[in-house]
Order: structure tokens, then C-alpha cells, then sequence
């Protein structure tokens, strides 16, 4: 056992030690999950200072998420050697958060007047707006697609001039590309890819300030690097280029970001881009169980795009995964909640528990059922609850306004998911008092609007004309008909990312409608849960033990004595995406999913429980041809 002195209980294997101490010059720690490369970087980073005298200011520490960011700093306030200023001292930080500090600092005028674009619906409606100059159908369109492909473009450094569109589709979105580039400009908005290219352009341009910066950092340390993007590989290239003191981890195993630009090759190829870079190999796995960490291994050997690891686990336990086989997602919840009560109610915490799931609205059934039971949880996410997501608010306005034809804020969704510009509540709210009808049939009225909206709107009265009398499913099956609803099926782009899908969406909202037999009783249903779920955000923030639930995505480099992983089956996990480019002969989605099941099943320490809901959606499932390789 090697440990950084006396004193501290810490202790590192021989490999461990190694990367801690090799000080100088380019590092690379390449290893599998759970073998300590975030502990090698905090112990490494008290290292320099405590024995090395390296100041604490000079040395930056960059992970992927706030969270990982808090618990880096957390890990480096227990050393013992070190003082309360030196913690202080280091800069710890995400990229996002590093980098948007220069640019703040530097362009303040710009950066500090211009406005973040938050959420998803705001750049979705500056899309939108722009999308109307080319006259695009929101039907046949694919949006989402649109702004993940222009978030890929950002962050590989590629500028709207410097694309050459390989078909319509892309001549298309790289015209939206410039468009939106230009809102942004003109009005003084910026969204977080902004905040790495903005930092990137201001690096490049003045090399008095990267001289700066350099005067001031002479050590980097950077967690997760198998999903560095482009962009963020050009920024700490700049920074470190002095000293090249560059120490990275990661494990091409655990990259899930392709959709943002993130590419393995820049940790495969680190010693081409740096070849007297030292490379230092970890082999013993300290999370796990070792049932779990060869279950795992077992998932993973299968993809081709690897290099392969040796992985053994330290951690003396014959715990193996455990399954469930609920009937549905209903069942499902039931089940994990039930066996989360059993165990705090024998002595463990709230906060030794994770559910996993590879898509948010995988949450809701959980969301519900941990709510009737008082348990503490906190739901990780920056999107949308449920019942706020783009398609289900837009069946909530067609619901809404069949029981309530005076339901203004409806009729507002209503315009929106229609395609509608803003100043066309105005005008319905007029004809509705001029020619003494309802907000619909003066919907139905409206004359300037284009010919595919107009379309629309006709079929708006006749599928208005007794909706609230059906009982909700069959009346959402039929807004779903009428208005074209199913078509918003992608035609094209990428799934694989943490947003969801509106398709998806609609098939789980159709769950929870069979529930009920009026819509009023649906629409109760879904205001009390709004309510509650705004109810359990302020509550979160007390909580100090919660159980955590979280994407796949979110949970990388965090660990968990109970892990749970939801739908287990085709079409979740691997997503239905990666099964479709898998159909067309495109084995990489499928590749990248079979990683997202390697890191949610190593964030389990002692326990890991794998669900296999019979039903998904409605739907007769099979269960996930991962699990295939686990006999
Ligand atoms: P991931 O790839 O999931 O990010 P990681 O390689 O960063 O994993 P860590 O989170 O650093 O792994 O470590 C995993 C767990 O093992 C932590 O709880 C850590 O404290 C523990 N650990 C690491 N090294 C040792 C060691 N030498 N002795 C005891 N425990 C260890
Ligand atoms: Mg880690």
C-alpha cells in the first residue's frame, strides 16, 4: 500500500502512486470504471501543492458536470496536508463554467449584457421564427435534429461558411445555422456552446491573453477526457501549450456525448499529439462488486471501437445483478420503491440509492409513485418536467380547451404547437368577439397564415365537435390522427441524446390517460402532479439525503451503493435510434449505446438491480440484447 503520507487515510496502489507523482510533463491515465482516475487527480492535485510546493493558484482542474466539479472539491478538502487556502486556491471547475469565466472577464461588455439561452424552448422558438423565412413545415421538419446537428457544427469548430451541405437536408439546417447565429448577434442572446467557441475566438485572437493565462497556470488536470469535443480540446491546447503539464483521464469505454461533438480519438491519440506523453494504465476496479464488474466487462468486450482493459475487481463480494420483471412501467415503479422503502426501513440512507434511466421521461411513472410514498428524492435534470414537454403540453391545450373553451393559456399552447406566430392570440381573442364564437371556430377563421397552417386550422372545429365527450385515450388517439401528431416522428437526425423525443412522450402520456375514464379526471390528475412536482424541487433543495434519480448520462463518473436501471429493454436500452441505424447498416449508435449500459451498471458499488418491464409504452417489449451477454 502506497498512500501520500503518514497522516492521511488514503490509500493508492503502486499504479495509482505512480500517476500521482509523475508531476511533469504530458500524462495520460487510461482505465476502466471505478479504478480511481478522479481520486489519482484529486490526490495529485494535494500532491503538487503539499510536496512539491507547487502553488495551488497555478493549477487548474477541469471535470464534465457541476456536480463532479463539487464532489472534486469536496474529495481535496479532507487532505489533511493541505491548508484551507490552498483549497481556496485551486481552480476547480466544468468547462462551461471555466471558460465562460475568460470570456466574462475579458468582454464584458458583450458577454456581461447579452442573455443565456437557458432552455431548450427558447432556442427552439428563435428557430422556429426562422424557420418560417424558408417556409419549412414544423411537420415534416426535423427541429430537433436541426439544433443538435448546428451544436455539433459549434463545437467542431465549423462556421456556417466552411460547410459544404451534403444533401438538402443539411443545406437546409446550415442556412438555420447562420440565421440563428445572427439572432443571436443581433439581439444579444448567447447559448452554451457560445461559451466555448466565444472563449476559443477570443484565445485565438489574442495572444497576449493566452500569454496571460499562462503566466498564471502552469499545471492541467482533466477529468473524463473521453468526451472532450473539439472546441474544448483547441482551448486547453492553447493554455497549456507552455508547459504542456497536462495530465488527462479517462476511459474510451465511458464516451456518451458523439451527439455534442465529443470524440474519443483526442484520448486514443494523445501520444500521437504528444509523443513524449508517459502512459499510465489502472487495472484493479475499488467500486464494485466483482459480479459486477465482470458483468459489465461482459457487456462491453462486444464493441469493436475499443481498447481493450483489464479490469479486476479489489472488492471481496458475491453480489450479483438482480432482475425484475415488472408487468409495465407502473408495475415497475411500484416494485423499486417498494424494495427502497424495505432497505432504509432496515437502516440504509435515501442517498445510497440511484434509478437510472437512458431517457428523461422514463422518470414519470417513478416520479409518481415516489411522491405517494414521502420518500426524499431529487429528480437530476435540466429539462422539462413530464407534463411541461413540448408534445404532451400540446395535447394538455387540445384537452384543455375540449372541457374549457375559454382557456386562454391553452389557447396559447395551442398557437404555439400550431405553428403560429405570437401576435396571433390577438387576433383570435378579436374574432371570437367580433363574430361571437370560440377561441376554435375563430381559429378555424384566421386568414393570414400560410397555406400548411391553414390546412390545420380547418381540421380544427370538426375534431373539436364532441372530443370531451371520449374518454381521454381515445381522444388523444384522435387529436393524434386528425392533427398529424404521429408524423412528428423524426425523419431524420439523432437520437441518442438526453432529450427526448415527442414521440416517446405520447405513447407514455397514453399510459397514464387509460388510467382514466373522463378528461376532466386526466387534466386533475396532471395539475396536481405539476403541482407537486414544483413542490418537490423546493423541498430538494433541503434535502441532504435523497435517493437520486438521473439520465444514464448524467450519472457518468458518480457511484452508488443501490443502483437501479429501468427498462432494460430494446428500444430503451439500446435506444430505438441506434436500432433503426443499426438496420441501416450503421453499427456506431449501437456501439455508443452499449457504453451508456457500461457506465450505468459500474456506478453500482454493492448492489445492482436491472428492471424488465414486460410492457413499455403500451407495447409487448424484449429485453435488452445487452443482457444477452451476461449468461
Ligand atoms: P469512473 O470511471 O466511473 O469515473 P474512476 O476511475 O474515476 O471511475 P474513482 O471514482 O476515482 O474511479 O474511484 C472509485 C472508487 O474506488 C471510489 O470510491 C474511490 O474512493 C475508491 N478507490 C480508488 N482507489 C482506491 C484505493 N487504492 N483504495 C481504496 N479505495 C479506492
Ligand atoms: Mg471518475
Amino acid at each position: 500500500q502506497y498512500s501520500l503520507s503518514d497522516d492521511t487515510n488514503f490509500p493508492l496502489d503502486k499504479k495509482q502512486y505512480k500517476a500521482v507523482t509523475t508531476t511533469e510533463g504530458p500524462l495520460l491515465i487510461l482505465a476502466g470504471a471505478g479504478s480511481g482516475k478522479t481520486r489519482v487527480l484529486t490526490a495529485r492535485t494535494a500532491y503538487m501543492i503539499a510536496k512539491k510546493d507547487i502553488p495551488a493558484k497555478s493549477i487548474m482542474l477541469v471535470t464534465f458536470t457541476a456536480k463532479a466539479a463539487a464532489e472534486m472539491k469536496e474529495r481535496i478538502n479532507h487532505f489533511p496536508m493541505l491548508t484551507r487556502q490552498d483549497v481556496q486556491d485551486v481552480v476547480i471547475g466544468t468547462f462551461h463554467s471555466l471558460f465562460y469565466k475568460i470570456i466574462l472577464h475579458h468582454d464584458s461588455v458583450r458577454w456581461g449584457s447579452s442573455r443565456l439561452l437557458k432552455f431548450e424552448w427558447q432556442r427552439d422558438r428563435i428557430m422556429k421564427e426562422i424557420a418560417r423565412e424558408k417556409d419549412l413545415d414544423e411537420k415534416e421538419f426535423a427541429f430537433d435534429a436541426a439544433m443538435q446537428q448546428i451544436s455539433y457544427w459549434k463545437n467542431t469548430l465549423t462556421s456556417p461558411e466552411s460547410i459544404k451541405p451534403a444533401d438538402e437536408w443539411e443545406e437546409t439546417v446550415s442556412y438555420l445555422y447562420k440565421r440563428y447565429e445572427e439572432e443571436k448577434q443581433q439581439h444579444g442572446y448567447f447559448d452554451f456552446d457560445d461559451m466555448l467557441y466565444g472563449c476559443y475566438e477570443l484565445l485565438k485572437n489574442n495572444p497576449d491573453l493566452v500569454a496571460r493565462y499562462q503566466r498564471r497556470f502552469h499545471y492541467f488536470l482533466i477529468d473524463e477526457f473521453q468526451d472532450i469535443n473539439t472546441v474544448q480540446y483547441e482551448i486547453i491546447r492553447l493554455l497549456s501549450s507552455h508547459t504542456n503539464n497536462l495530465c488527462i483521464v479517462g476511459d474510451d469505454d465511458q464516451s456518451i456525448y458523439a451527439f455534442r461533438g465529443s470524440d474519443p480519438t483526442f484520448i486514443l491519440e494523445f501520444d500521437q499529439h504528444y509523443p513524449d506523453a508517459k502512459i499510465i494504465t489502472l487495472s484493479e476496479n475499488y467500486r464494485s462488486s466483482h459480479r459486477i464488474v465482470s458483468a459489465a466487462n461482459n457487456v462491453i468486450r462486444l464493441n469493436k471501437k475499443r481498447r481493450a482493459k483489464k479490469m479486476k475487481a479489489q472488492y471481496d463480494s458475491d453480489k450479483t445483478p438482480l432482475f425484475f420483471f415488472p408487468y409495465d412501467e407502473e408495475e415497475e415503479a411500484t416494485m423499486i420503491v417498494q424494495d427502497i422503502k424495505e432497505r432504509i426501513e432496515k437502516g440504509a440512507n435515501p442517498s445510497d440509492f440511484a434509478i437510472l434511466y437512458r431517457t428523461n421521461t422514463a422518470s414519470r411513472a417513478l416520479f409518481e409513485r415516489l411522491t405517494q410514498s414521502s420518500l426524499p428524492f431529487i429528480i437530476e435534470q435540466d429539462a422539462e418536467s413530464f407534463y411541461e414537454r413540448r408534445m404532451i403540453k400540446s395535447l394538455l391545450a387540445f384537452l384543455r380547451l375540449s372541457v374549457n373553451d375559454n382557456d386562454e393559456q391553452a389557447l396559447q399552447h395551442l398557437l404555439v404547437s400550431l405553428f403560429l406566430k405570437q401576435s396571433a392570440l390577438q387576433d383570435v381573442k378579436a374574432l371570437s368577439i367580433l363574430e361571437d364564437c370560440s377561441y376554435i371556430e375563430a381559429l378555424g377563421k384566421l386568414t393570414n397564415v400560410q397555406s400548411f397552417q391553414q390546412r390545420k386550422l380547418k381540421k380544427l372545429v370538426p375534431l373539436f365537435k364532441g372530443l370531451h365527450k371520449l374518454s381521454p385515450a381515445v381522444a388523444i388517439e384522435k387529436i393524434e390522427k386528425d392533427m398529424g401528431f404521429s408524423d412528428f416522428v423524426k425523419k431524420r437526425g439523432n437520437e441518442g441524446n438526453v432529450m427526448d423525443k415527442g414521440s416517446d412522450d405520447i405513447r407514455d402520456f397514453k399510459v397514464v390517460a387509460r388510467k382514466f375514464t373522463t378528461i376532466k379526471q386526466l387534466l386533475d390528475h396532471v395539475d396536481d402532479m405539476i403541482a407537486k412536482n414544483k413542490e418537490m424541487k423546493k423541498l430538494s433543495k433541503q434535502y441532504k439525503q435523497a435517493i437520486s434519480l438521473l439520465t444514464i448520462h448524467r450519472s457518468k463518473g458518480l457511484e452508488y451503493k443501490h443502483v437501479y436501471l429501468l427498462s432494460m429493454v430494446d428500444g430503451s436500452l439500446p435506444h430505438d435510434y441506434a436500432l433503426e441505424s443499426l438496420r441501416n447498416g450503421d453499427h456506431a449508435p449501437l456501439e455508443e449505446e452499449r457504453r451508456l449500459c457500461y457506465v450505468a451498471m459500474t456506478r453500482a458499488q454493492e448492489t445492482l438491480y436491472i428492471s424488465i418491464p414486460q410492457m413499455r409504452r403500451g407495447r409487448t417489449t424484449y429485453s435488452s440484447r445487452f443482457l444477452q451477454s451476461l449468461q
